[in-house]
């Protein structure tokens, strides 16, 4: 079907086809701001949302859970009759450390925690309390999350309960990371306990979010947007009358308005016309790698969705059985477990082939699960992402470019600049949603 929009001259660019550029499409052709192509490297689309067929369904490549508090993406699978593919579980959330896993949800847990004596949990207890009744998180993106924790909660809990996962999460960061980082993170899941529950209550897509996504696709194809995959943007240029032309695989075209999604470096890469002090600006951003192991399992090893290790000696900073959220059948009983790392590029876990990785995790695993076998393993999965996440720096906001680039109808969205709340796909899709606006606006459509 032809798109009916207004502007029958050169169309909207929509660099990358993760979440975000296809929400930022969808809604530029709603509102009939013109036509709409979107350059997408990858031979699927979705991103770091995408998926991967497993036991006979799709599962996200890196764990994905929703939040009660992720209302855009609740109300876009509702908008387009998906709500009931939403299923929500409880799920019980623990720490491994001294050689035990314990429950770390409640109160209660807390005061069971014998890993540490009485005192350390009850500062523990109320620092992260008094943390989840701060209102403006503004004064806390100078504060280093680390150091707050040694002071409040105290060194001792500190070495216990973060220290693992700080080092693990941010390596060199450790200490630099904002106590907004940790302010939204507890933000976030703040909703996502049920009243007199000590579980936490999270969500899923039955089928994955590739029903989002296929969902995406067939309205934007339906208004008449160009999806162009395995079709990398390679030149981004602009001539003097403001225009853009993409160089990809499908030739040059020229586009009215260019909607950035990709990564910072990758959009430094391609737009040949910047100046040294934009460049200088969006190189300020530093990114971490992601490389992560999804493990199909004979039988599950935890009782535990989410298990947060605290000992210093594991190489990832925790595991998740994901078939503690999404039900076991849809994996025919087997069970899945994601082991992600946040690491630097020229990390050494990053130059094991996948077969050794395997190695080294399940000689880990085994210290959880001392009668852990390889032949419970059906098979493991590895997925690298260069630009998983930003590095969350003191006073992170300063940093942090503009959506309006310098350059007329060049927009700049993605994930590097959602803060302080933490990417998630339901920013994604809001941020998908701001770039129509403001190309509206900018366009003086009505
Ligand atoms: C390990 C992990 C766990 C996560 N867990 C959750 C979770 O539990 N819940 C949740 O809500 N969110 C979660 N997220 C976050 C969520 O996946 C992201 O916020 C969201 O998918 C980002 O979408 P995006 O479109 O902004 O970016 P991306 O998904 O990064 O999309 C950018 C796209 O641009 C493409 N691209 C790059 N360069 C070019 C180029 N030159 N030309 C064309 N295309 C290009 C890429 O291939 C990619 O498809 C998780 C992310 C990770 C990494």
């Amino acid at each position: 079907m032809a798109n009916n929009g207004t502007n029958n001259g050169p169309s909207i660019a929509i660099l990358g086809g993760g979440i975000l550029g296809l929400s930022a499409a969808y809604c530029c052709l709603k509102q009939k701001l013109g036509n709409v192509v979107i350059y997408e490297r990858d031979d699927d689309l979705g991103g770091l949302a995408g998926t991967f067929e497993v036991c006979g369904t799709k599962l996200e490549k890196y764990h994905h859970f929703i939040c009660k508090s992720d209302k855009v993406v609740l109300n876009q699978m509702a908008d387009f009759g998906l709500e009931k593919l939403v299923n929500w579980a409880d799920c019980r959330m623990g720490l491994f450390v001294h050689n035990k896993p314990y429950s770390f949800t409640t109160p209660a847990d807390l005061l069971h925690f014998d890993a540490l004596e009485i005192i350390s949990r009850l500062r523990l207890g109320a620092a992260m309390l008094s943390l989840k009744f701060k209102k403006d998180w503004k004064p806390l993106e100078s504060v280093p999350a680390a150091a707050w924790l040694k002071k409040w909660a105290g060194k001792r809990s500190y070495e216990v309960v973060w220290s693992h996962l700080m080092k693990s999460k941010f390596d060199i960061y450790e200490n630099k990371i904002p106590l907004s980082w940790l302010w939204a993170r507890t933000n976030r899941r703040s909703g996502s306990k049920r009243r007199g529950s000590s579980l936490e209550h999270f969500g899923y897509v039955k089928g994955s979010f590739a029903v989002l996504i296929d969902e995406y696709v067939k309205r934007i194809r339906d208004m008449g947007g160009e999806i162009l995959t395995g079709c990398a943007a390679k030149s981004v240029s602009r001539n003097k009358e403001g225009q853009f032309t993409v160089e990809s695989e499908s030739g040059e075209r020229m586009h009215k308005a260019v909607i950035s999604t990709i990564p910072l470096p990758s959009l430094l890469s391609v737009a040949t016309f910047f100046t040294d002090g934009y460049k200088t600006r969006l190189s300020n951003i530093k990114y971490q790698t992601v490389l992560n192991m999804v493990v199909v399992l004979k039988r599950n090893l935890t009782d535990f969705f989410w298990l947060n290790i605290g000992d210093g000696t594991f190489p990832f900073p925790g595991i998740i059985e994901f078939s503690h959220l999404r039900d076991i059948e849809d994996f025919g009983g087997r069970s899945i477990l994601y082991l992600p790392n946040y690491l630097p590029a020229d990390h050494k876990l990053n130059q094991l082939s996948d077969d050794q990785l395997l190695d080294v995790y399940l000689q880990s695993l085994s210290k959880i699960v001392p009668d852990l076998e390889r032949e419970w393993v059906d098979g493991a999965h590895v997925f690298r992402h260069p630009y998983a996440d930003p590095y969350y720096t003191l006073d992170y906001s300063k940093l942090l470019p503009d959506h309006r680039s310098p350059y007329k109808r060049l927009f700049v969205f993605n994930t590097a600049q959602i803060y302080p709340i933490t990417r998630n796909v339901s920013n994604s899709i809001l941020f998908g949603q701001n770039a129509a606006a403001l190309l509206k606006q900018d366009m003086g459509a009505k």
